[in-house]
Formats: structure tokens, C-alpha cells, sequence
């Protein structure tokens, strides 16, 4: 059987009705776990459900506000419910706001920390039993460059980056003895939603990313489909704790 074989999991990806999530879940999808996808926009998911379904008819959607307590453990304890197991979790949902620290308002700062980081934390606790049940799990937190380089504008995406990635670590060391590995992807910048704001209002964005890219073009969602099987799989059972940057070189270019 291959190392990244991953028959018989059950993976849940928060965010993952759209963007780098969906790219992740059909890697998932393709490797043997059933998918499940979790978010807030219903169309959104329902063609990001289409897609998965090509992939393996078992995927599944369940909506989520990881900005509530509540929806985080009960989605986690819906998925384990209904699939009879939960191995694989992907705190992928993410939001940013573009602004200079001095314009921050109390409230942005917290709807970025919580969106990016304390769902995360809540999601890696609610899965915990279930994953220390059939002895071991993976988790997958998406990070970002940002927790290597700064930008005047984002301030609390790059504070939240960093605590996600810092977060992966803690609990890697903690929950080691579960058989549990915690590790993080850093990406760079890549073509999705989320980025198409800052393009819009970043003039010359696109071709400075461009130039500073060693591989000389913006990330696609479908770039995370191989780290995402690979940090899922038992391929990566010695791994743990660690931040990865997927990012065409962005981060080595001097
Ligand atoms: P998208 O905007 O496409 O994806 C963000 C996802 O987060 C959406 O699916 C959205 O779901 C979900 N989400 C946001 N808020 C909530 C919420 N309150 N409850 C439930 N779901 C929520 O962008 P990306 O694919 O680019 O982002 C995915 C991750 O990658 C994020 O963590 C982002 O920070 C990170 N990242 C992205 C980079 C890039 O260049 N694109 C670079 C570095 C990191 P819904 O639409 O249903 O609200």
C-alpha cells in the first residue's frame, strides 16, 4: 500500500468550499479519505461540492461559522457522528483586513484573530478525542508568508499567521504521544478570492509578485492538492511541528 494512501480516513477542511481548501480537499478526495468541506456561502459549496463529487461521490459539505464556539464542535462532532471517525482536520478558513495599524478598529482586529486563529484552536480541540480514539490524526494549519515577511497593511492577518503556526507547534509537542502531527503550510501568494481584492487595490501587485517569484507565476488552489496528501498521509508520520512554505521560491529569493 502506498505511504500516501489514505483509504478509510475521513478529512474535514474548513474553508474548504473554495480557493486553496477546495484545491487541498481534492488532493485529499484523490488519495482515498472521504472529504468533507466546511463553510458559510451554501453556492459557493454547492459547485465546490459538484467538483469534489466528481472525485468521490462520499464527499460532503457541513456548514460552519468558525466565528462561533458552538458551530466549531458541532460541526467536528457532526462529521465524526456521521462518518464514524475523524482523522484528518485542515484549519484552512481564513480572512484578512487591509488596512495601516493606525485605522485598525478593536473589532477588525478581533474578527482576524478569531476567524484565523481561536477557530482553529477551537476545531484542533473539538477533534482531539476522536482522532486520540482511533490512535492518531493529522492536522493541517494554513499559515502564511507573512509570518516570515511584513507588510504595513496587515498587520493582524501577519499576528494571526503567526500565532496559527506557533499554535500547530504547541500542539504538535502536546499531543505527540497521541500520534497526532500537527504541522503547518506557509503559502505564498496565490490566485484565489482572497487575494483578489488586495490586486484590485494594490496597483502593480500582480506583476511585482510575478517578479519576485522564482517560478514566475502567482500559486493556483490545485498547488496545496500534493502537501495536503502528503502531511495527511503516513508518509509524513515522522513529521511534526514543522511550517512549510509552498510559495514557487517566494520566501528564498534574495
Ligand atoms: P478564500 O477567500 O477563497 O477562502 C477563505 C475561506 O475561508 C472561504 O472558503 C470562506 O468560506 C472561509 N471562511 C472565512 N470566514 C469564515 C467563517 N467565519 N466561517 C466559515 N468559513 C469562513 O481564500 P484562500 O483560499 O486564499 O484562503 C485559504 C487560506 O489560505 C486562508 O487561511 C488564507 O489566509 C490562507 N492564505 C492564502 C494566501 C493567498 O495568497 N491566497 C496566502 C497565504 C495564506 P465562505 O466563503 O463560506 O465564507
Amino acid at each position: 500500500m502506498s505511504a500516501f494512501d489514505l483509504s478509510g480516513r475521513v478529512a474535514l477542511v474548513t474553508g474548504g468550499n473554495g480557493g486553496i481548501g477546495l484545491g487541498m480537499a481534492k488532493g485529499l478526495a484523490s488519495a482515498g479519505a472521504t472529504v468533507v468541506i466546511a463553510g458559510r456561502n451554501k453556492a459557493k459549496a454547492d459547485a465546490a461540492l459538484a467538483e469534489l463529487r466528481a472525485i468521490d461521490p462520499r464527499a460532503d459539505f457541513i456548514e460552519i461559522d468558525v466565528l462561533k464556539e458552538e458551530s466549531c464542535r458541532g460541526a467536528v462532532k457532526a462529521v465524526a457522528d456521521k462518518f464514524g471517525r475523524l482523522d484528518i482536520l485542515v484549519n484552512n478558513a481564513g480572512t484578512a483586513v487591509r488596512k495601516p495599524p493606525e485605522e485598525l478598529t478593536a473589532a477588525e482586529w478581533h474578527l482576524v484573530m478569531d476567524t484565523n486563529v481561536t477557530s482553529a484552536f477551537l476545531c484542533s480541540q473539538a477533534v482531539y478525542p476522536h482522532m486520540k480514539k482511533v490512535g492518531g490524526g493529522k492536522i493541517i494549519n494554513i499559515g502564511s508568508m507573512m509570518t516570515i515577511f511584513a507588510s504595513s497593511y496587515a498587520a493582524p492577518y501577519a499576528s494571526s499567521k503567526g500565532a496559527i503556526v506557533q499554535m500547530a507547534r504547541s500542539f504538535a509537542v502536546a499531543w505527540a504521544k497521541d500520534n497526532i502531527q500537527v504541522n503547518s503550510i506557509l503559502p505564498g501568494w496565490i490566485d484565489t478570492e482572497l487575494t483578489k481584492k488586495a490586486r484590485e487595490q494594490v496597483p502593480g501587485l500582480h506583476e511585482r509578485v510575478l517578479a519576485r517569484t522564482p517560478a514566475a507565476r502567482w500559486g493556483a488552489p490545485g498547488d496545496f492538492a500534493g502537501i495536503a496528501v502528503f502531511l495527511a498521509s503516513p508518509a509524513s508520520d515522522f513529521l511534526t511541528g514543522t511550517a512549510i512554505p509552498v510559495d514557487g521560491g517566494y520566501s528564498v529569493m534574495a
